[in-house]
């Protein structure tokens, strides 16, 4: 079995699908690995560390594909890109199908089984492949050290001989894999931490790491989480008294950081506008949801707005990609973990089940046609 790792063609993702630990682990399999030259560049792996780990190094794309049973991407790749890949292919990516249903015709058509790692289903099974979770908890950290970044000010109280600093107040909305790691790293470098979301689970994990949570936990709040463990959109009635509730709070706040999600769905608004008005000059606000709409009506995908009152509005893209190393390492082992189980012990050939739950969440493309039911092209 022959494994491709093609370095990442867009221009701001700096992530890699495979790290030298994991080409080591799918040599272990019995696998042959071919690592596009470079494709480590942005997260600090050079090409003789792929090498040391036993890949050859591919000069182009193309030269990496050729042959592959396996693609593994961190982004979807034009069909183009995998020409000369064994018919069937498998290719492993965040395949972003929501409203790119063209992209993944060209996939299927060219001939190739794409599986979607973001629909990795949340099963205790599963969870040592959620490249979901793996990448969000990164974002969470991340936004933190962002907005101690940009803040004019110290984050932990500070009591010296010339007087002392108190702390800064710091609310993550959104309690999720990334909300829970920024309350944690905001609770580190010594800030005052509160929280909020709509899943009554929340409110226990968020005591549990120390910070206050902050909700309106009414009747709709005690129902808010769907079987999957997510949050089901709020009625506008629960939306006013949410709003009334953090808006008084958010006044206070040196640094608020927004992380609230819908599958599927255009993220909620959270902060208004006229909320950031009430905010202090040089408060900080970091919208982790900016790429699926974001939580603040201000917020601007890949900018940093300055609102009129002076607070900084931050809408970073790709905030994973901005630990890329890290991101990478957990990303690369989330992929070892899914193709596993695909391998025969015996053969070392791919020996995929299509009925398994896992497959079926994420199979896109297969045998040239669309198979998962959301992802279906209109009739013709
Ligand atoms: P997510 O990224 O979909 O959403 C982030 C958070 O935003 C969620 O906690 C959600 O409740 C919250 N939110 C949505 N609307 C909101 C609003 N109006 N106001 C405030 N907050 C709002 O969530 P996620 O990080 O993917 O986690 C979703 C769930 O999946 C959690 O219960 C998590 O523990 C669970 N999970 C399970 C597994 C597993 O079992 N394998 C793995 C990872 C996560």
């Amino acid at each position: 079995m022959r494994i491709a790792v093609q370095a990442e063609t867009d221009p701001h993702e700096s992530r890699v699908a495979a790290t030298p630990e994991t080409v080591k682990t799918f040599i272990g399999l019995g696998a042959e690995v071919a690592v596009e030259t470079g494709a480590g560049r942005k997260s600090a792996i050079a090409d003789d560390a792929y090498a040391a780990a036993g890949a050859t190094i591919a000069p182009t794309a193309a030269a990496a594909a050729a042959g592959a049973d396996v693609v593994l991407r961190v982004r979807r790749p034009a069909a183009a890109e995998l020409a000369g890949v064994k018919p069937g292919a498998v290719v492993l990516a965040i395949l972003d199908p929501y409203e790119n249903l063209a992209a993944l015709q060209s996939l299927a058509g060219a001939g190739v089984s794409a599986f979607a790692m973001e629909l990795i289903p949340r099963i205790t099974r599963a969870q040592s492949m959620d490249v979901l979770s793996s990448q969000a908890n990164l974002a969470g950290y991340r936004a933190v050290i962002d907005a101690a970044a940009s803040y004019d000010r110290a984050i932990p109280m500070m009591t010296t001989a010339a007087g002392s600093i108190q702390p800064a107040r710091i609310f993550i909305m959104g309690v999720g894999v990334a909300g829970l790691q920024a309350i944690a790293t905001a609770r580190r470098i010594g800030g005052l931490v509160t929280a909020t979301d709509v899943r009554p689970a929340t409110k226990e994990q968020v005591l549990s790491l120390g910070a206050k949570f902050i909700a309106v936990e009414d009747e709709e709040f005690a129902a808010a989480e769907t079987a999957a463990g997510y949050a089901k959109p709020m009625s506008p009635e629960y939306q006013a008294k949410q709003a009334e509730l953090t808006a008084s709070h958010i006044a206070k706040q040196d640094i608020v950081i927004t992380t609230a999600l819908i599958p599927g769905r255009k993220a909620p608004v959270l902060i208004t506008a006229e909320m950031v008005a009430s905010m202090q000059r040089g408060s900080i606000i970091i919208d982790l949801a900016v790429e699926r709409g974001g939580n603040c009506e201000l917020s601007r995908p890949g900018e940093t707005v300055i609102s009129d009152n002076g607070v900084k509005i931050t809408g970073n893209l790709n905030v994973p990609g901005r630990v890329p190393a890290s991101a990478s390492a957990l990303y690369a082992r989330n992929l070892v973990n899914f193709l596993k189980p695909l391998i025969d012990k015996e053969t070392h050939e791919l020996a995929i089940d299509w009925d398994d739950e896992i497959i079926k969440a994420t199979a896109l493309t297969r045998d040239g046609a669309l198979p998962h039911p959301n992802f279906q092209a209109p009739a013709p």
